[in-house]
């Protein structure tokens, strides 16, 4: 009998232990999660901001000093196509440089595909091909317990940031999703711009109904409103404490940058401060999820603008340092994953030439040499490091590439395999 009460007692002691060593590690170990993405930002961007940075970029030529994003511990090639494209042919259809050209994903698909894992048409917005509702990531980690966070430098309910946060067939039905974001859907912290002014101008009703921002004035949606450089600033040594929604009004996009950095408003937040802002208010012991985006390459790239391309690419790599800086003194990489990679490829840049230190290289833009001035299908670069980025290397094919030669690829939709297998599992 004392045998048996004995054995009974000890077992569960064990049990108890097992229980606490449990919810300790459920406590001690969140998990964040963060991508960032940069809208048309492709290989040769990247390898002409190098060039512009350091006179020759590590990754493309071999030099030795590294944009931030070349430090993460692992590269790989993303192929970007949406459903209605035929795929990446490695072969370039037999060195046809025309090829890139068609096939190219617009923002929407290409956010779609790595928001919820499923390839779909260009337009839309995290629906499937069949029009039908997709789960975004964001929804499953807030199933899981977590907070979320959209930041971006053009308007809030842009492809990219509405494909993280709501559904819609059309990314060009702009008030709905901009009603949905703000409230159906109300991610924890959303920071992007496109706010109303009193009389709206480059952001305006178009794009966001009057009623609409009315609410968000009154009060009516929940969040926290701010506006202004100072209340972004702030936010980030003085968190809120509740959802914060940081909107800079009466703009689509901020402030261009340019190569050297001196244009930007300084009015305006930085991408770098509202990452910083958004890093700050949404941490919490049961981890986040959030998605930053560089969201202006694409659009400076569609201009040919090659100064305000490498521009907007520095800004959003001193965005990454900064998210890198906050991911060290918050858990390290044990505790983080980053994600940095882009949605296509925009405006064909090729034949980068790096001549020196702060000057712009030697480039072609597609226009000039092949007629083409948009998306192409080419591959993008994703850097990743931290908590479940060897998850990749599973997922990752070895191909020869026309453009890159041996690389090894993973596709976007691997993105949010990844991204779901890092947020542990809460059982309701
Ligand atoms: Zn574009």
């Amino acid at each position: 009998m004392d045998k048996s009460i004995n054995r009974l007692l000890r077992l569960v002691a064990v049990l108890m232990l097992v229980m606490l060593l449990m919810s300790s590690d459920a406590k001690t170990a969140p998990r964040n999660v963060i991508l960032m993405i940069g809208d048309g930002m492709g290989p040769d961007i990247v390898a002409a901001a190098g060039a512009y940075e350091y006179g020759a970029d590590y990754h493309k030529f071999g030099g030795t000093k590294k944009l931030t994003m070349e430090t993460l511990d692992k590269h790989f090639y993303m192929t970007t196509f949406a459903a209605t494209g035929n795929g990446y042919d490695y072969t370039w259809n037999n060195g046809n440089r025309d090829y890139p050209k068609s096939g190219a994903t617009d923002s929407g698909a290409a956010a779609t595909a790595m928001s919820s894992g499923v390839k779909t048409y260009s337009g839309a917005i995290c629906v499937g091909p069949d029009r039908k509702d997709v789960e975004i990531i964001t929804e499953y980690a807030r199933k899981m317990g977590l907070k979320t966070g959209i930041v971006a430098s053009a308007n809030f309910n842009d492809a990219t940031p509405a494909a993280f946060t709501t559904h819609n067939p059309s990314r060009n039905d702009y008030q709905k999703i901009a009603h949905d974001m703000l409230y159906v859907n109300q991610p924890d912290v959303l920071m992007a711009t496109g706010g109303l002014l009193g009389t709206p101008d480059d952001f305006g009703l178009k794009y966001f109904a009057q009623v609409d921002w009315d609410g968000v004035v009154a009060g009516k949606t929940g969040y926290k409103l701010v506006q202004s450089r100072e209340e972004f600033k702030k936010l980030i040594t003085e968190p809120a404490g509740g959802k914060v929604l940081g909107l800079v009004p009466g703009i689509k996009i901020l402030k261009t940058c340019n190569a050297n950095r001196k244009s930007a408003n300084p009015a305006q937040p930085t991408l770098k401060e509202m990452s910083q802002a958004a890093l700050s208010n949404l941490a919490n012991p049961n981890g986040f999820f959030v998605m930053i985006e560089g969201s202006n390459i694409d659009k400076l790239a569609h201009a040919n603008s090659l100064d305000g391309t490498i521009g907007e690419t520095l800004a959003f790599d001193e965005a990454i340092a900064a998210t890198i800086e906050w991911i060290g003194k918050n858990g390290g990489w044990e505790q983080n994953l980053l994600i940095i990679t882009a949605d296509h490829d925009t405006g064909y840049l090729n034949n980068v030439k790096p001549t020196e230190a702060n000057k712009l290289p030697a480039v072609k833009w597609g226009t000039g040499d092949y007629g083409w001035g948009g998306h192409t299908n080419r591959l993008v670069d994703l850097y990743t490091m931290g908590k479940g980025s060897e998850v990749f290397n599973g997922l990752a094919t070895r191909h020869t590439d026309f453009d890159h030669g041996d690389v090894t690829v993973v596709d976007n939709t691997d993105v949010f395999k990844v991204m779901k297998a890092a947020i542990p599992v809460v059982e309701k």
